[in-house]
């Protein structure tokens, strides 16, 4: 083993788009439903139905296709991808293989070597096919065309990954441009972002590219890494035997663990493509460019820009909370009523993000407002109600959006600022606890800790410790 051998990596990315029907009909995207409920003429392919663009895929193709620094293609067309398979109703998938909406773009990619870019070979817009359900049981195949024209966009990057660091910063930049879109939730897990990965070995410093395969529909980080490593150690063993890697698709089996060849790679040929004749070309004006380009939100590398200038936060934190557009937004509307950017900063990236992972749920199931996150801060500032009780306070407001101090009102939260009460509870703690008191007059500092620890809890924790402490040391002379 002598040699060095460099991995090349291109990715073809499916997303959903978030659209609330389908690409060329009226029906509903929404996931789950009755099996074909969500479906018509159009989506089940019934001879003499005709498709109808809607606007808003092409908006948000147009949007991605900006947000990745391509040439948008101002007339574009549709065309037919034929195949036969039960899925596929129409016989042929409606797809754009000669004038893609958007080409020739390319994304900034950070990680652990520092930035580069990742050129973006094409964009474009394609409808989804329906689903299969294979019932063993009773020994048949069942189709549900809910998913049938479901709107894709499919972003093909150009072969400038070398390894898998690189490959998921590009999906993860992806994920963050699509998401700040509001175009897609991009969520793997839920097969709404999937990714297809082509790879290649060469001997270091070779010209030319290898031979490629590509392993198709990976939907998590982890399956993605696991098939960089094995593919790139089975091709390296292939031509380590003499042996030659052959173009072909192959299917990654998560569960096992491997891959293995499904069809050897095909090509455009083999689909007999050819423009829709049921469709219209697509001419984008400028003013619908201008238009869009108008809409585009401020991303995420100028965010992290501009909270530099702006708040006086971590670097790290500022990495963290702009990951999310929901959870950027946030920070941004709490910091503005309360004016305490760390303090905000530490509610959402401890407890929001820990009680997010504790229940599986993402930034944008998020309920609680910024105004109540904000009220929670002032409560906890003007010592109204402790860090502790705080703390209880906004798993509820987590949970429900309930007002923070109507809440505390209510259930009798609040700190007793009666210095009378809280000096009657001292005493108590103070005659309760000799030995404590001995310890500390006789030069333990610390037996005091322990002194408002006992009062604290006396109080249920509505105390203010520091006025605690004061009033101890003062009672203990
Ligand atoms: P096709 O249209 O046949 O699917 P393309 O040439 O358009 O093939 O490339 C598809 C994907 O494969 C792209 O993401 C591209 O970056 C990647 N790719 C092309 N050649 C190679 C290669 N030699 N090694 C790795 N990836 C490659
Ligand atoms: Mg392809
Ligand atoms: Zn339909």
């Amino acid at each position: 083993m002598g040699k060095n051998y460099e991995t090349v990596i291109g990715l073809e990315v499916h997303v959903e788009l978030a659209t609330k029907t389908k690409i060329f009909c009226g029906c509903s995207t929404a996931f789950g439903g009755e099996p074909n409920s969500h479906t018509c003429p159009v989506c089940t392919g019934m001879p003499g139905s005709l498709p109808v663009l809607n606007r808003q895929v092409l908006e948000y193709a147009i949007a991605v296709g900006l947000a990745t620094n391509c040439e948008i293609t101002r007339d574009a067309k549709f065309d037919r991808k034929n195949y036969f398979y039960p899925d596929n109703p129409q016989n042929y998938q409606i797809s754009q293989l000669y004038l893609p909406i958007c080409r020739n773009g390319k994304v900034e990619i950070e990680t652990k070597k520092g930035k580069k870019y990742v050129g973006i070979h094409e964009i474009h817009m394609e409808e989804d096919a329906g689903k299969l359900i294979h019932d063993e049981r009773e020994d048949c195949s069942l189709v549900d065309y809910n998913r049938s024209g479901v709107p894709l966009l499919e972003i093909v990057s150009e072969p400038d990954m070398r390894d898998a660091e690189e490959v998921i910063a590009c999906l993860e930049t992806l994920r963050m441009l699509i998401q700040y879109l509001g175009a897609s939730d991009c969520k793997m897990q839920e097969g709404s972002m999937r990714a297809d990965v082509n790879l290649s070995v060469r001997e270091a410093g070779a010209k030319e590219f290898g031979t490629r395969t590509e392993t198709k529909n990976l939907n998590s980080f982890r399956a993605i890494m696991h098939v960089i490593e094995h593919e790139t150690q089975r091709q390296i063993d292939l031509l380590e035997e003499g042996r030659e890697v052959v173009q072909e698709t192959r299917r990654w089996d998560d569960n096992k663990g491997y891959s293995y060849a499904m069809r050897s790679k095909e090509d455009a040929r083999d689909y007999r493509y050819f423009p829709d004749p049921d469709l219209m070309p697509v001419h984008v004006s400028e003013e619908m460019l201008e238009e869009i380009r108008a809409k585009q939100p401020e991303f995420r590398a100028e965010r992290i820009e501009r909270y530099r200038r702006e708040f006086d936060i971590p670097a790290y934190d500022i990495g963290i909370l702009t990951e999310t557009k929901q959870m950027a937004d946030l920070f941004e509307e709490t910091t503005a009523l309360c004016g305490q950017p760390k303090k905000v900063s530490n509610w959402l990236m401890g407890e929001t993000l820990r009680l997010l992972k504790e229940r599986n749920e993402d930034p944008e199931d998020i309920r609680f407002s910024p105004k109540h996150l904000a009220k929670l801060i002032s409560l906890v500032d003007a010592k109204e109600i402790t860090g502790s009780v705080a703390k209880d306070v906004f798993v509820k407001m987590f949970e429900e959006d309930i007002d923070p101090e109507a809440y505390a009102e209510e259930q009798g939260l609040k700190t007793v600022n009666d210095e009378s009460a809280l000096r009657r509870t001292v005493e108590r703690v103070l005659t309760e606890n000799p030995q404590s008191v001995a310890d500390y007059k006789g030069g333990r500092q610390k037996a005091i800790g322990f002194l408002v620890g006992q009062t604290m809890r006396a109080m249920k924790g509505k105390a203010d410790p520091g006025l605690v402490n004061r009033m101890l040391k003062e009672l203990l002379g």
